[in-house]
């Protein structure tokens, strides 16, 4: 009777090792198999409005070919990545965006923005150009997204899809001359990125905005269209 209790607690003894271990070699294997699975993407949520291609095309500053139009140089002066004003998304390109900057200080000239663009960081607003009348500042790659029709991330948006292009208005500046430059520019980037007329927008088009102020207030938005027109069809061939 005593040599049967001994063996059935040998037995217990046995059963509750076998259970440990076997215990330890599942939590093993388990720890293997997680660590022998690849790593899985990321996966980006996204929302209807958001355009797919941003986040479906590789990084590529485009565009540093282009260095004047119609003799006024383009010097291409880019917001730093570390600036809010550059989230550095990619996108697709679907419109020219037009805007006046609505500042009449002597020194708010192309140059003058450009400065501000690239060392101020209290904002996200940027934009691609900045056209006056005998210079243009590029400031964004143009597949890259800038914060300028206020239309948030709407899918086929002015801020998601767009070109901004800022004429200044400074004192000083011959305001016919940006005009100039700016369709010039305007029918250029049309032929690179393969858009039409009807691409090319006003500020106003995407959000309850008088801009460009001037063209608007003085009726001269079609003016301009048909002086795009004119350029895009007769230069570039
Ligand atoms: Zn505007």
């Amino acid at each position: 009777m005593k040599t049967y209790n001994i063996l059935k607690k040998i037995v217990i003894a046995l059963a509750i090792i076998a259970a440990v271990m076997l215990g330890i070699l599942f939590v093993i294997l388990q720890t293997e198999k997680n660590h022998s699975q690849p790593q899985e993407t990321p996966i980006v949520e996204t929302e209807d409005s958001i355009d797919e291609e941003i986040y479906t095309s590789e990084y590529v500053t485009r565009n540093y070919e282009l260095n004047e139009v119609n003799g006024i140089p383009i010097i291409h002066s880019f917001i730093p990545f570390d600036s809010p004003r550059r989230p550095g998304e990619i996108r697709a390109i679907k419109y020219i965006t037009i805007h006046e900057t609505d500042n009449r200080s002597t020194s708010a000239t192309a140059q003058g923005h450009s400065a501000y663009l690239i060392s101020d960081y209290n904002d996200i607003t940027a934009w691609h150009y900045t056209v006056d009348d005998h210079e243009i500042y590029h400031n964004l790659p143009d597949n890259e997204i800038a914060w300028n029709a206020g239309d948030d991330r709407v899918r086929d948006g002015g801020n998601i899809n767009g070109i901004g292009i800022e004429m200044c208005v400074n004192l000083g500046v011959d305001f016919e001359k940006t005009v100039d430059n700016t369709a010039h520019l305007t029918a250029q980037l049309l032929r690179t990125y393969q858009l039409s007329l009807e691409d090319v927008k006003m500020h106003a088009d995407f959000m309850d905005k008088i801009c460009p102020h001037r063209l608007i207030s003085e009726g001269r938005v079609e003016e301009f269209l048909d002086l795009v027109q004119t350029y895009y069809e007769s230069e570039g061939q």
